[in-house]
């Protein structure tokens, strides 16, 4: 559904992605590891249209993204939580749930129900639910970076890129994060997920790739990946 062939992106002359190819089947939760400056957030703001690729294709549902802006890659079901607090800090929690739904209107009709989706979306997550009227930017860290979140699941979106979804969280919300994670996947959501919990998350994946200064070093099932003794002296420290 989402596949990436031999990409290469950076900024300006930085070249940070060295064509990479990776693919995210629907309903699969894949996830992207590698240490700091590998190019991870590098590769999701290169499918999201936030950076342009100097080279490759990027295709969702057949379809070439690469090149379009952001917004018409939205409008075509594929959500970004970007790494850090992204939220709009003077509106209230629900209103920054509706805005993600923005790209689902065509003229004034919106696709699917909306209504339903902020319900679904705030029982999802409960913290929000109990803020639903507090303004955004009044929230903690962490509940900002689950609503940011929130918002990227209110697309109703083909695919979610999570990037450090649990990143300063406290303990016990990078639990609820992956709890959420997995909620996420029973409902079929299909996600490309970049986490400093390498383990965490190769645990909730389906298939991993590791990302070493811009190239795919090593891919393969994640129940195989947390068994690489390399990947685990590398990433998994040490097992
Ligand atoms: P981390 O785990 O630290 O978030 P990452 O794998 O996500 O790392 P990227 O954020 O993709 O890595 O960064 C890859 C390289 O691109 C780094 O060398 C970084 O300094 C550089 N880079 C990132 N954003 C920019 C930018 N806006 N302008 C210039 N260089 C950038």
């Amino acid at each position: 559904m989402l596949t990436i062939k031999n990409l290469s992106a950076g900024y300006g002359k930085v070249q940070v992605l060295h064509g990479i190819s990776l693919e995210v089947p629907k309903g699969q939760v894949v996830t992207l590891i590698g240490s700091n400056g590998a190019g991870k957030t590098t590769t999701m703001r290169a499918v999201s249209g936030m950076i342009k690729p100097t080279g490759g294709e990027i295709t969702l549902n057949d379809r070439r993204i690469d090149g379009l802006e952001s917004y018409h890659i939205a409008r075509r079901g594929l959500a970004h939580s970007p790494e850090g607090r992204r939220v709009f800090a003077t509106m209230t929690v629900t209103d920054n749930l509706r805005l993600g739904a923005f790209p689902r209107y065509t003229g004034e009709r919106p696709k699917g129900d909306i209504a339903g989706d902020l319900e679904r979306a705030l029982e999802l997550f409960p913290r929000l639910k109990e803020r639903r009227l507090q303004l955004a930017g009044t929230l903690s860290g962490g509940e900002q970076q689950m609503l940011a979140m929130a918002r990227a699941v209110m697309l109703n979106p083909e695919v979610v890129l999570l990037d450090e979804p649990s990143m300063g969280l406290a303990p016990i919300l990078v639990d609820e994060v992956f709890r959420i994670i997995e909620s996420l996947k029973a409902r079929g959501v299909t996600m490309l997920l970049v986490e400093q919990f390498a383990a965490a998350a190769l645990k909730v994946a389906d298939y991993g790739y590791v990302l070493e200064n811009g190239r795919i070093a090593v891919h393969g099932p994640a129940a195989k990946l947390r068994d690489d003794p390399a990947v685990q002296a590398a990433y998994l420290g040490g097992g």
